[in-house]
């Protein structure tokens, strides 16, 4: 069985990120989505909310899973027997982030980093500029899942 963790932050889960995880699902058993947990950072949505958003995004997903952690993504790795981290490159900037990302976990594990290019009509989108937009009155609508606008 051919499992990935794809973690992130999700503050919020936007269509770029929605688009890899679909596209993963295609070429993985399952997909577990890991909001990991940093309690030096500020959050706009909280835990529960990001979680929620994934969850219903991909209720007809049976391959989607999501969980929370703390700590290594590669003990995480080890802890939910995957054997790959799901990534998504945007631009050189991502390209040089993950490089070095990629390559210590690899100095640390066996674990491979799996890498999908964005689809152009998502390649511009970030949680950040989703939030930037929310924080000065804007509408999100064509940048997020429709379970975020249904926030409750
Ligand atoms: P982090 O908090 O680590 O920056 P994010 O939640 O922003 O995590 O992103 C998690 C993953 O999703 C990263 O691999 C990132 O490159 C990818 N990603 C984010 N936005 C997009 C997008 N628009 N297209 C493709 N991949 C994306």
């Amino acid at each position: 069985m051919k499992k990935a963790i794809f973690p992130g932050s999700f503050d919020p889960i936007t269509n770029g990120h929605y688009d890899i995880i679909k596209r993963g699902a295609s070429l993985f058993d399952e997909i577990i989505v890991a909001i990991g947990v940093n309690a030096e950072k500020k959050y706009m949505y909280t835990l529960e909310e990001r979680k929620r958003f994934i969850e219903e995004a991909f209720k007809d997903e049976p391959k989607v899973k999501v969980i929370t952690y703390k700590g290594l993504t590669i003990d995480l790795c080890q802890k939910e027997k995957a054997d790959f981290i799901l990534r998504g490159l945007r631009n050189p900037a991502d390209f040089e982030f993950e490089k070095a990302i990629a390559h210590t976990n690899r100095s640390l594990s066996k674990i491979e980093t799996v890498f999908l290019l964005t689809s152009a009509r998502t390649s511009y989108i970030s949680s950040s500029i989703v939030r930037d937009v929310l924080r000065n009155g804007g509408d999100i609508t064509k940048l997020v899942p429709p379970s975020v606008m249904n926030k409750k």
